[in-house]
This record gives structure tokens, sequence and C-alpha cells, in this order.
């Protein structure tokens, strides 16, 4: 059986970890050649060695202009063309109240949350229009839908992501490209360690640690996963979504549906 994604070519940005890297795998494993964008190199070059052929790996750190549109145009000389644009490269940030807002790292998030997205959709847009149209897939988060998630300028970054989807689908949309946005909950990878300026080993850690505690909060008891989010951007990415655009999907366990949940989260799981 074909692939839901055979023949599409698709950039991930920050697609050599967490999220991305669950995403690049899927994809693969559903015909797509990617491009992997990312700013660790070493684990850039291990990805294209895994999958010759079908990963190209583009060092591209999403706040150079320059950088993203050498990834986008990696993905129409290696592959011949483009379809779908992952904008997911992440960091988060220690901004926690008003007062410890600095101004330059404000801008450091915002730059690298939002801007490199809407940087990415500038250069990938006319690629996809030459192919008749594609999906751009943008992570926003759980905090961008509800206080008290996240730290302040990450929250509002991702706020904007889910704003910023909306808007760019109706600009897009003449041109046949699809844009969404996917709020994932607490999904276990480095981000949260890293964004605390930790090594990776630490930063690993915490991620194992939130698998383990995220699930006394939600309603679905289980960790999430990448592979959790990375289907959901397939579900996007892909033609099963041909009549989605300018929307958020909330992949969050049901962490954000409000009120008491009813199931003991110290009994087994339902699911
Ligand atoms: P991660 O740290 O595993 O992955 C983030 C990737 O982005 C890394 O590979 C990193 O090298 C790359 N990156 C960071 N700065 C970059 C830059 N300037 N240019 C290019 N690449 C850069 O974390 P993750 O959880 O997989 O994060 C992926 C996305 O998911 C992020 O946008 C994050 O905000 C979002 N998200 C994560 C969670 C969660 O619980 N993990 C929840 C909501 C949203």
């Amino acid at each position: 059986m074909a692939g839901r994604l055979e023949g599409k070519v698709a950039v991930v940005t920050g697609g050599v970890s967490g999220i991305g890297l669950g995403t690049v795998e899927l994809f693969v494993g559903e015909g797509a050649k990617v491009v992997a964008a990312d700013i660790q190199d070493e684990k850039g070059a291990m990805l294209e060695q895994r999958f010759p052929g079908q990963v190209r790996y583009a060092h591209c750190d999403v706040t150079a202009e320059a950088e993203i549109a050498a990834a986008v145009q990696l993905a129409a000389s290696e592959f011949g063309g483009l379809d779908v644009l992952f904008n997911n490269a992440g960091i988060s940030d220690m901004m926690r109240t008003l007062a410890e807002v600095e101004a330059d790292r404000w801008s450091w998030v915002f730059d690298i949350l939002v801007r490199g997205p809407a940087l990415g959709m500038k250069h990938a847009a006319p690629l996809m229009a030459e192919r008749g149209g594609g999906s751009i897939v943008n992570t926003a988060s759980i905090a961008g839908l509800q206080a008290g998630w996240g730290p302040l300028a990450y929250s509002s970054a991702k706020a904007a992501v889910i704003h910023m989807s909306r808007c760019a689908a109706a600009q897009l949309s003449p041109q046949k490209i699809r844009v969404n946005a996917i709020c994932p909950g607490l999904i276990a990878t480095s981000i949260f360690g890293a964004s605390l300026g930790l090594p990776r080993a630490v930063a690993d850690q915490m991620a194992a640690r939130v698998a383990e505690n995220a699930p006394k909060a939600q309603p679905i008891p289980k960790a999430g996963m990448p592979e959790d989010i990375a289907r959901a951007a397939l579900y996007l990415a892909s033609d099963d979504s041909a009549f989605v655009t300018g929307t958020h999907v909330v992949v969050d366990g049901g962490i954000t549906i409000g009120g008491r949940h009813s199931w003991d989260p110290a009994a087994a799981s339902p699911l």
C-alpha cells in the first residue's frame, strides 16, 4: 500500500530531536523525502546516514532568513520541489513573570518561535505554488491557548503562532496552500531541561520525569510522546486533511479540558 506522503517532499525544522525527529521518521515511513533543518549538525549527519536518499540535513538557524531560504531551496534542488513545511523548531525561556522580562531575550524567543515560522512560510509558499499547492503545519502549544502552561514570552509567542496560522491560511488559499497549527500538551522531549540551560543528558532525564508525571494530571493517563504529535502532523500534512485549513489541532491527552476529570490517575489506563 502506498504511503500517505508518497511522492511528497517536506521540510521539518527542529527535525533532529523530539517532535521534529519523530515526524521525520514517520514522514519517511509514509513515503516522503525530507529535509531536516536544525542547528545540531552532528545529529543531522547521523539522521542523513540513517535514511540515505530520503533525508537531507540542512544547518538552519531559524533566526537567520538566509538559512531558512537555503533549507527550503535544498528541498527543491535535492528532491525536486516542496509540498509540506513543518515549522517546529523551538526553545523555551525562563521569563515566568513580567518582572523577569528582558527585552533582548523576549525578542530572541519571538524570533525563533514566530518570525522563524513566518519566514519559513514566506520562502516555502512560492515553491508549493509551483506544485499546485501544499500544506504548512506550525507547532504551537497548549501554552498558546491557556495561561499557566509555559513562561510568558513562550506562551505569548505560541498564541501568535496559532493566529498567524489563520492569517496565513487566508492569504495562501488562492495558491491551494493549507496552513494549520498543532497544540501539543506535555510531551516527553528534551525541551524542558534544554530551555533551562541544562546539559542535554540532564534535559533528557527531565523529559523522562515529565513522561512519568504528566499522566497524573490528564484524562488520558499516559505520557505524551513525540510520535503522538507526529501523527497529527501527518494528518495535517497529507491529503487526509484536504478540507482543513486555518485551524489548530490540540493533542494533549485532554489536559486542557478543564474541570475535574473522572478517571482515577492511580488506576490502570482504560486505553
Ligand atoms: P526538542 O528540544 O527536542 O526539539 C527542538 C528542536 O529545535 C531541537 O532539535 C533544536 O536543536 C531545534 N532548535 C532550537 N533552536 C533552533 C533554531 N534557532 N533554529 C533551528 N532549530 C532550532 O523539543 P520539542 O519538544 O520536540 O520541541 C518541538 C516543538 O514543540 C517546539 O516548537 C516546542 O515549543 C513545541 N512544543 C513542545 C511541547 C513539549 O511538551 N515538548 C509542548 C508544546 C509545544
